[in-house]
């Protein structure tokens, strides 16, 4: 029997929906989610700045309770009508984002310009963070132990930092003639803080100047570079992108833009049928080791609060056992100027909604958990009934390289999860792009999925 065909469109074959298509009618909607995200992108550069923003929102609410661990990763509960133990609705993103981090002793002079010394963090390309204004963010532990926060360069009116670039016309052998890891190397990854020499001094006379400048300003000597944790930043802040203002420009949506999606879907939320919880994790770009990372046992942690709070007597293993989730996280867009890393049948496409990975990994989905089909049908139901925008994509072609998540450390402990989030071009770099209409479809697939008896 032939099939029938509407407008000439086989409703047999599957045809991606644009999302600013299927989203017709709710642009203000998306233009207002937008501008809110830009301004969280624009205040909050790090983990603990994410951390004690979101806390201090979510604290206006009086159904979330907040689970802070130790600054840096953060739980936001909201309790549904069913018991713990027929497990709960969980969706994780990271806080964290690539970026150099200070050294332990970090402050130097060289050819009398004051640097700092830097280790970067996660996966960054080494050419993206030179010859561009840089902020400093981070804390300090002073020798008495008491806490001083640094936030430097994003004011207009305040200074900023940067490391330099070799001039092109110097660059020959240096730079054009090798490999591109070979040409920028992370130990020259120093960042110039001062050039103006204390004029009295014997020796060190720019780094003595800048060592003086740091104690009349926050109180602090070169030992309390030891225990610290400084971040260099891109300075700046959030922009809309394009004349039509459709994209969102910016430093750190991975993985800010799913951890935003997921606290404002939380509180959005009409009713959670399952206690849901929102867990925020750091150390994800480098592996999620330590006890603020996924591998870290905070969820437990998390659970033994609130079986206490509601006075429910729980195993956790079993409430987790038992539970759905969801690991939000970017993924990488269909890239118009290098389309052959990609394999377009399975790329996500910018503009086409939260792209839902059934596995990630790399060399044969090596170090993906994957999400079972039956898992897949659930969430897709859920999303094809509330007329959200979605795509799958797998993160470029067979054997071009890969990445991983957080979903396979949350599967250890045997529930179900799968990975969805919106896709971003130039991801890692210092300057991320998303489409409005992404971001707001992810918020919307995040919500249903809480909301979804
Ligand atoms: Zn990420």
């Amino acid at each position: 029997m032939p099939t029938k065909r509407t407008n000439g469109k086989n409703p047999l074959a599957n045809k991606p929906r644009s999302g600013w298509d299927m989203l017709q009618g709710r642009e203000a909607r998306i233009d207002a989610y937008a501008r809110e995200y830009i301004r969280f992108l624009s205040e909050v550069k790090t983990e603990r700045e994410a951390v004690s923003f979101i806390r201090d929102r979510a604290s206006r609410d009086k159904n979330i309770l907040a689970i802070d661990n130790r600054g840096k990763a953060l739980a936001l509960c909201r309790t549904g009508s069913r018991p713990l133990e027929g497990g709960i609705r969980i969706v994780v993103a990271h806080l964290d984002s690539p970026r150099l981090d200070l050294k332990a002793n970090p402050l130097y002079e060289d050819t009398e310009l004051a640097m700092l010394k830097t280790h970067y963090y996660g996966g960054i390309k080494k050419y993206q963070w030179l010859a561009r204004p840089l902020a400093i963010h981070g804390v300090v532990v002073k020798g008495d132990g008491t806490m001083v926060d640094i936030v430097i360069g994003e004011d207009e009116a305040e200074p900023c930092f940067t490391i330099e670039d070799l001039l092109p016309h110097l660059a020959g052998k240096a730079q054009y003639g090798k490999k591109i890891e070979d040409a920028f190397v992370a130990e020259k990854l120093n960042l110039i803080c001062g050039s103006r020499p204390d004029l009295k001094a014997k020796d060190e006379k720019v780094k003595g100047q800048i060592l003086t400048l740091l104690n009349r300003k926050y109180g602090i000597v070169e030992q309390d570079f030891t225990s610290a944790d400084i971040e260099v930043v891109p300075a700046g802040r959030a922009r809309e992108v394009g004349f039509d203002r459709s994209l969102v420009g910016a430093y750190g949506q991975d993985d800010r833009v799913c951890s935003w999606a997921a606290f404002s879907a939380l509180f959005a939320a009409r009713k959670v049928p399952y206690t849901t919880i929102v867990l925020l994790v750091d150390k994800e770009e480098i592996g999620s080791d330590g006890n603020t990372g996924a591998k870290s046992i905070f969820l437990e942690e998390v659970l033994w609060t609130l079986a206490a709070r509601l006075k429910q007597d729980i195993r956790p293993a079993r409430v987790l056992y038992r539970s759905r989730a969801i690991s939000g996280d970017a993924n990488g867009a269909l890239d118009p100027d290098y389309p052959e890393v990609h394999e377009k049948n399975n790329a996500a496409r910018m503009g086409y909604g939260v792209c839902v990975t059934k596995f990630t990994g790399s060399r044969g989905k090596a170090g993906s958990s994957e999400a079972h089909a039956e898992y897949m049908g659930w969430i897709r139901n859920i999303l094809n009934r509330k007329e959200i925008p979605w795509q799958t994509g797998e993160l470029g072609k067979v054997d071009e390289g890969g990445g991983g998540t957080v979903a396979k450390f949350l599967a250890e402990y045997g529930m179900d999860i799968v990975d969805a989030g919106p896709p971003l071009l130039s991801m890692h770099a210092p300057f991320e792009l998303s489409s409005k209409v992404d971001v707001y479809a992810t918020y919307l697939a995040y919500r249903a999925f809480m909301e979804e008896s």
